[in-house]
């Protein structure tokens, strides 16, 4: 019987090449395949008469459904082009009769026997008048005593890896469950009325009925946001850690510093300065956050807080989460800089060696004549060569795309330095204690003079004609235009709409079977195809794009031609969310807008509105139905990040606060698997309320062996976005 540590290979049918295969899916241990979640179900208690393939829901021949059919024929077996045999029998139920075909099973002849019942599942083509077909269905005895699970675990799958394999090999593993150690105290599981480890193991691979199937989650789901919460209390924090270095400058000194700006601050701009002068005059180290909506003037403020620290005799670093923005804010802050005396350079993937070495030079250099007093970059900040002759100040843009290990790499790399984090997107409260501690926020809630509002539309298919004509006209005043699409690799998924994705939020059957039967969405426009369209709908305009999985340089090229002006229209996935500033862009369309979250659908439309021409952002809804309706209306009336934000974690789980969107990170590793979908809001901050706990006893864990070693496994796992 196999344990949880028990090596994937002891397994029965998993040999040298299988195991290679499960390897590369993340899969070493019996744990770890019980831990590798289905990905849907196919609801195969959901027994059709045949007849009901006529339906619109399956007519699309892409929809399997589940029959009970009895064997009418004695099975017979033919032989095609030489070595390929195939087998055909008929069975019936009351709405018909279906020819049923597999091929090179011969010994399946044994199988079906004339009057067994049989639940089929697969495509039912219709082949006549009450006359049907199935091949290679996969089918189960059918015994009135013992009832069939009616749901069947659909997983990841990996090049050969079968599901059917994998279920077997899964089938083998629940024995182990029957010995796993909760590691959750009982006391916890308790209060939350939570199932125990094992059995929500049990039934999310193999659930009985609906209703097991939503306990298990809910307890997987906790322990992924506990872990979660677990995991960044033990990493290591600067929050409250003395010996910082005091950073002071005059009113009047900072005033020089106001006065090489080409703008007067706004008053919330001011405000949060003198949080910022205040918290770096302390000899505790900082942790605060700016946040405000995009285009309200974080950067100035970031730029202030740098030279404050370099007055002070102290370095500055900036990172941000992209070549492009990092490249961006250089452009933007180096020469200003460069007015005050202050050196600076930029660090990023792309900087030659030689001119990396330099820089890791004149950042240690202990010669403050020699030494470089400001840099601005990007991950590679995070390498092994930085390091810091006087560090003072860090600060970090649009943090929450950074994974948590990088947090945790930068604030450990300078453990007394003064830490500042700019986010764009407000995260909802609850959130943003878990993620970064007890930081304090300053939140810049005025726009800048002269800003208007981004006028916005929620449009359908039936608009395509005036959006091209609204595209046309847009360019031709002058404007640049943003197209978003889905990124790329989404156009590949499901495509049987009777599978029931294991995100569905299901309390009950009631809502699963409302999912069985959600309209086909229509096909996705990837971001190349799409671009290829429009330039032949807009043979004269220049139109380019950029997607995720681009090489970076391509990626800036385009970007750069994008900020320059020389691309009329960008067409591309989700890269442009993160902070990129051309003014001139005054339109934002967005495609299959329902699949957005709506903070990113905030951020997409931060984009335009920039400089001083009128903006608009018009939201392309493409299916999705009424809930799709409902959420994009939201966008339309809303124009406060936070009540935005609030709505989207309710609505939608907390994986797009959590998580960068477009890779790695906790949230691709399968850390989260459950939760990133959860919406049960209620859950999660009873997790994190559990951890704070947990952890105030016991900020090392000691007392829970088992707990740290899966939450260290779930950070591990997560690994960096730096290499
Ligand atoms: P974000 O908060 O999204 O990072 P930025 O810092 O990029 O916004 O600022 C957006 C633009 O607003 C920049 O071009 C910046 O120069 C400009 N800006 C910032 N503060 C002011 C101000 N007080 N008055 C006028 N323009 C400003
Ligand atoms: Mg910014």
């Amino acid at each position: 019987m196999p344990y949880l540590h028990t090596p994937i290979e002891a397994l029965s049918g998993v040999g040298p090449t299988r195991k290679a295969a499960y390897n590369k899916m993340g899969v070493y241990t019996v744990e770890d395949l019980l831990c590798h979640f289905p990905r849907a179900y196919e609801h195969r208690g959901d027994i059709r008469a045949l007849a009901e393939s006529r339906d619109d829901a399956y007519k699309t021949g892409k929809a399997r459904m589940a029959t009970l059919l009895t064997v009418s024929t004695e099975p017979r077996v033919s032989r095609v082009k030489g070595r390929m045999t195939v087998l055909k029998f008929r069975a019936f139920d009351e709405s018909g009769t279906c020819d049923i075909t597999f091929f090179n099973q011969e010994f399946l002849r044994n199988t079906f026997t004339v009057g067994g019942v049989f639940r089929f599942y697969g495509r039912v083509e219709s082949v006549g008048k009450d006359r049907y077909a199935m091949t290679a269905p996969a089918y189960e005895p059918f015994v009135e005593s013992r009832p069939l699970p009616p749901l069947y675990a659909v997983y990841p799958l990996t090049e050969g890896i079968s599901n059917k394999m994998i279920s077997e090999h899964i089938r083998q593993s629940l024995a182990a469950t029957s010995l796993v150690e909760d590691p959750l105290p009982e006391s916890v599981r308790a209060a939350e009325g939570l199932c125990t480890l094992g059995y929500a193991l049990r039934e999310i691979h193999a659930p009985s009925d609906f209703g097991s199937l939503h306990t298990a989650k809910r307890r997987l789901a906790f322990d992924e946001f506990f872990r979660f919460a677990l995991g960044l209390g033990t990493a290591g924090r600067t929050a409250g850690v003395k010996g910082a270095p005091v950073c002071r400058v005059s009113d009047g000194v900072m005033q020089d510093f106001l006065n090489a700006l080409p703008y007067a601050l706004t008053g919330a701009q001011t405000r949060a300065l003198s949080d910022l002068r205040r918290d770096l005059a302390s000899d505790t180290a900082m942790n605060r956050m700016i946040v405000g909506d995009v285009g309200c003037g974080k950067t100035v403020c970031a730029a202030a807080a740098m030279y404050v620290a370099v007055k002070s005799g102290r370095q500055a670093a900036l990172m941000a989460p992209t070549g492009i923005l990092a490249a961006q804010h250089a452009a933007d802050l180096l020469p200003l800089f460069e007015r005050l005396g202050i050196r600076g350079a930029l660090l990023t993937g792309h900087t030659p060696a030689a001119q990396k070495r330099k820089i890791y030079a004149a950042l240690a250099s202990s010669d403050p004549a020699q030494r470089l007093d400001v840099v601005i970059g990007t991950q590679a900040l995070l390498s092994e060569g930085v390091a810091f002759a006087a560090p003072g100040l860090v600060v970090t843009d649009e943090q929450h795309r950074f994974g948590v290990n990088q947090r945790a790499t930068l604030s450990e790399k300078n453990r007394n330095a003064h830490l500042l984090v700019m986010s764009a997107t407000p995260i909802p409260r609850t959130l943003a204690l878990v993620m970064y501690g007890d930081l304090e926020v300053s939140r810049i809630d005025e726009m800048p003079p002269g800003r208007q509002r981004v006028d916005t539309f929620v449009v359908d298919e039936s608009y395509r004609a005036r959006l091209n004509a609204f595209i046309r006209k847009n360019v031709e005043a002058g404007g640049q235009v943003y197209v978003v699409c889905p990124a790329v690799e989404e156009a590949e998924e499901d495509e049987d709409t009777a599978l029931i994705p294991i995100s569905a939020d299901f309390g009950g059957e009631q809502t699963a079977m409302a999912l069985v039967k959600r309209e086909p969405d229509l096909p996705m426009k990837a971001a190349v195809q799409y671009a290829a369209e429009l330039q032949e709908r807009l043979p004269d305009l220049k139109i380019a794009f950029v997607h995720g999985k681009m090489k970076p340089a391509e990626k800036d090229k385009v970007m750069t031609a994008f900020a320059g002006g020389d691309i009329q229209v960008l067409v591309s996935t989700t890269v442009i969310e993160v902070g990129v500033n051309v003014p001139n862009a005054c339109l934002m369309l967005v495609e299959n807008a329902e699949r957005f979250g709506l903070s990113q659908l905030h951020q997409l439309r931060g984009r335009v509105g920039r400089g001083t021409r009128k903006s608009y952002c018009v939201l392309i809804r493409n299916g999705g139905g009424e809930t799709a309706r409902a959420r994009l209306e939201v966008m339309r009336t809303t124009y406060d990040g936070y009540a935005i934000a609030e709505k989207d974690l309710a609505q939608r789980g907390p994986g797009d606060f959590l998580a960068p969107a477009d890779g790695a990170g906790i949230r691709q590793s399968g850390g989260f698997r459950l939760a990133e979908n959860c919406s049960d809001t209620e859950l999660m901050n009873h997790a994190f309320q559990h951890a704070r706990e947990m952890l105030a006893d016991d900020p090392e864990l000691a007392g829970y062996p088992e707990l740290r070693r899966t939450v260290e496994q779930m950070y591990a796992r997560s690994g960096n976005i730096l290499n």
